[in-house]
């Protein structure tokens, strides 16, 4: 599915039509290229926010974003806020970074020091969210796993939900100053962490399975998550 970018934007437009459904680009000020941003649901609802393909060469998330939306799954409980592919040069060129070889992942501080992650810091600086959830693949592994920043009981819920025929591993909750200093620079889910953002996930598909199987379990862990206590407020 997808081979290009411009395959998956012109499958994400196809959409357009379906009820409650929003799909824009957004410019990235300082490059020839924009995001695709697509909102979703009764804007009245709480609402989440999923985002995906910032690494360029992990599709799984792309993938299964696309096909929870095609096939109309996701809890209409809640409005949605989707980047459906955040670096479109890297998915062009599989490779984890964008065209200028920068990893996106390291440049949501101090308001985005990538044209793409400034695109997508501006565009949601006033939005909040009862859940965040960032999907990749950790291509060296064969067990899903997920970084939990805040309450972690909806990723405790997720994986309970998951672990019946898959190595699922605990969920990992990062310190988030100590990451940003191993990482070199907050990540997409460490700049909503830091702005007190009560859910913040980011969910790493088992690289080593299948694509099919990987596509399967992001799917269900979204699913899964949205299952969670989401609109209690979270203990302190
Ligand atoms: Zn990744």
């Amino acid at each position: 599915m997808f081979g290009t970018y411009s395959d998956l934007v012109a499958a994400w437009k196809a959409f357009r039509g379906k009820e409650n459904f929003a799909v824009r680009e957004v410019a990235c000020v300082g490059a020839p290229r924009t995001l695709l941003c697509v909102e979703l649901g009764d804007y009245r609802a709480p609402a989440i926010a999923i985002a995906t393909g910032i690494h360029g060469d992990e599709r799984t998330g792309p993938i299964a974003l696309y096909e929870l939306v095609r096939d109309s799954l996701l809890d209409p409980r809640y409005s949605y806020r989707l980047w459906p592919c955040m670096n479109p040069t890297g998915f062009d060129r599989g490779t984890r970074g964008n065209s200028e070889g920068i990893d996106l992942n390291r440049t949501f501080g101090r308001g985005g020091s990538s044209p793409e992650a400034k695109a997508i810091l501006t565009a949601t600086r006033d939005h909040r969210y009862v859940l965040s959830l960032d999907l990749h693949d950790d291509l060296d592994e064969e067990g899903f796993y997920c970084y939990s920043y805040g309450d972690h009981a909806w990723a405790e819920t997720m994986c309970a939900a998951l672990s019946s025929d898959l190595a699922v591993d605990p969920v990992h909750t990062p310190d988030p100053e100590q990451e940003r200093r191993e990482l070199g620079g907050l990540s997409y889910s460490l700049a909503f962490a830091r702005r007190g953002m009560a859910r913040v996930g980011t969910l790493e598909a088992p690289g080593r399975l299948p694509e099919n199987r990987r596509v399967a379990l992001i799917r269900s862990a979204v699913l899964a998550a949205l299952t969670a206590k989401l609109l209690t407020p979270p203990p302190l």
